[in-house]
């Protein structure tokens, strides 16, 4: 028998009634394992009036108060790092490790909003004119929602949720439906941790279930990670609705590779770049492009490490890569190596014959060479375990090609050559960059996200700007009476 994952609203479990629903598979076996309930219109509107309720009593809790709850939250989730962990590998396919990393750097979003109290301290300005104090203090905007991709169920959702509830908010989470689970885990932290019921919801659903956000009156900000399309729809809809909208979209990250580079150290670091998580990862590098010399020597030092990667269920131990998260992508993913073998790249291992289980929705790791940019296998994002090797002859030639990319997530330079490196991080159009770094997601207390065709709106998620997204800015510009003209004697000089 199948389970049944149900919505979470107003601190307990509540089962759907608009009748649809969707699977959720266990990637490494292929089988079906519960069905979650996806929400109607009206379902996301009873969710919203509790979440409205909830943040009206939330903002008035003190900080000192909020703090405390996130404390016990941060605890509670560390200490339960491998339910969790196995609960993400049991829908989503990523090695158990894979799943701890994520929750990890979830946490450290969770730590930085600890700090509410500091952070959420605005400036004061004594005197501004004779007798006249100007401050300003930043309030919740009341309720929010998050809506996240399949690809980090746990992270992602705490990237949003840790600073939204810091700051006053009550916090709507749309998790993806390919693996719901972790939300509810989530859920349930929040309320041992002493969070009061409402302030964290989970609304599991689909396109109707995004758009009935979208365009509640109630829902004050919007936070979206996935794909670029639907990014691109959820911001033009959510602040057509006057909504605040941060849309984080689709990647094609590319390591710039230059002659002089540390082969084995980027070798290690591209491949664990491209393959972990099977290139599920918004951070995932995709293209390695290969300036002068460095091409051959980097791609047989790639090339022999890719049969030392055991390609396997999450579970195991041995594993260092799962499955993808659907038959469907797995299919669509072959489809771009056939794809680019058919324009003319050199398949330099090839993951769609490679030594993986029979059962579920595994493949193996693909190495690309001699890409150019016309093919698909580059222009799209394919979101697999699979890297593209691009040829060039020089530094240009490399910025050129990144900075011509639509995306614009992360990218990363492999040299010994600081001043090289220095004039990359200034030259290159892409909202992070690593200096011999392969994936540089930023730490909590900065923020994360990309340009062009990788974020739509101005304010990047979690960190600082997370603060700012969740909390809106009010200026208080004050005047009193002179004490001294009371009419009561208050024991002021009167003449001062
Ligand atoms: P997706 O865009 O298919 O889904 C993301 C969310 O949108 C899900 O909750 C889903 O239910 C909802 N959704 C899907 N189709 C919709 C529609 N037509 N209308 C309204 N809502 C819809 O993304 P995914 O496949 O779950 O995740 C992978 C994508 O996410 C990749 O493109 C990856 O690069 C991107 N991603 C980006 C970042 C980042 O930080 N920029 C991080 C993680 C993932």
């Amino acid at each position: 028998m199948t389970t049944r994952i149900s919505h979470w609203i107003d601190g307990r479990l509540h089962e759907g009634g608009s009748g649809r629903s969707a699977p959720v598979y266990n990637p490494a076996t292929g089988e079906v394992t519960a069905e979650v309930d996806l929400a109607s219109v009206e379902e996301l509107d009873a969710a919203v009036q509790t979440a409205v309720v909830a943040a009206r009593e939330w903002r008035h809790t003190s900080l000192s108060r909020r703090a405390a709850v996130l404390f016990a939250f941060r605890e509670l989730l560390h200490q339960r790092t491998p339910e969790l962990a196995a609960i993400i590998t049991a829908e989503h396919g990523k090695v158990l490790s894979d799943a701890a990393g994520e929750i990890a750097r979830g946490l450290e979003n969770v730590e930085f909003a600890t700090g509410v109290p500091n952070l959420l301290k605005g400036g004061f300005s004594e005197q501004a004119a004779t007798g006249v104090d100007v401050y300003n203090i930043r309030q919740p905007l009341g309720v929010v929602a998050g809506i996240t991709p399949f690809n980090f169920p746990a992270m992602v959702p705490l990237w949003m949720c840790a600073n939204a509830i810091a700051c006053g908010n009550a916090f709507i989470l749309k998790p993806s439906e390919k693996d719901p689970s972790a939300a509810l885990f989530l859920a349930q932290l929040w309320k041992e941790a002493g969070l009061p019921d409402g302030v964290f919801t989970v609304v599991h659903g689909d396109k109707v279930a995004v758009d009935a956000i979208l365009d509640h009156p109630a829902v004050a900000a919007v936070s979206f990670v996935g794909s670029t399309p639907i990014a691109r729809y959820i911001y033009e809809r959510g602040t057509a609705n006057g909504k605040r909208v941060q849309a984080l979209g689709g990647a094609k990250n590319h390591a710039l590779v230059l002659p002089d580079a540390d082969i084995e150290m980027a070798a290690d670091a591209v491949v664990s770049a491209a393959y972990g998580s099977a290139g599920e990862r918004c951070m995932a590098l995709s293209v390695a492009v290969a300036v002068g010399d460095v091409a051959q020597p980097l791609v047989d030092a790639i090339a022999a490490r890719l049969p030392k990667l055991t390609v396997g269920a999450g579970t195991d131990p041995d594993s260092d890569m799962g499955p993808l998260i659907t038959a469907e992508h797995r299919d669509k993913v072959a489809g771009y190596v056939d794809a680019g073998e058919s324009a003319g790249a050199a398949v330099v291992v090839d993951g769609r014959t490679g030594d993986h289980p029979e059962q579920g929705f595994f493949l193996g790791t693909t190495l690309l060479d001699h890409v150019t940019p016309e093919m698909t296998v580059y222009t799209d994002e394919i979101f697999g375990p699979v890297l593209s090797v691009v040829r060039v002859d020089t530094y240009e030639a490399g910025l050129d090609l990144i900075n011509s990319n639509q995306y614009a997530n992360g990218t990363a330079i492999f040299t010994r050559d600081g001043g090289a490196a220095r004039q990359f991080q200034y030259d290159v159009e892409v909202g992070m960059v690593g200096i011999n770094v392969p994936i540089p997601v930023p730490v909590a207390y900065y923020s994360f996200g990309g340009w062009k065709d990788s974020l739509f709106g101005d304010t990047h998620m979690y960190g600082p700007e997370g603060i700012n997204f969740y909390t809106r800015g009010k200026v208080v510009t004050q005047r009193w009476p002179d004490p001294a003209t009371s009419s009561v004697d208050l024991g002021f000089p009167r003449t001062r």
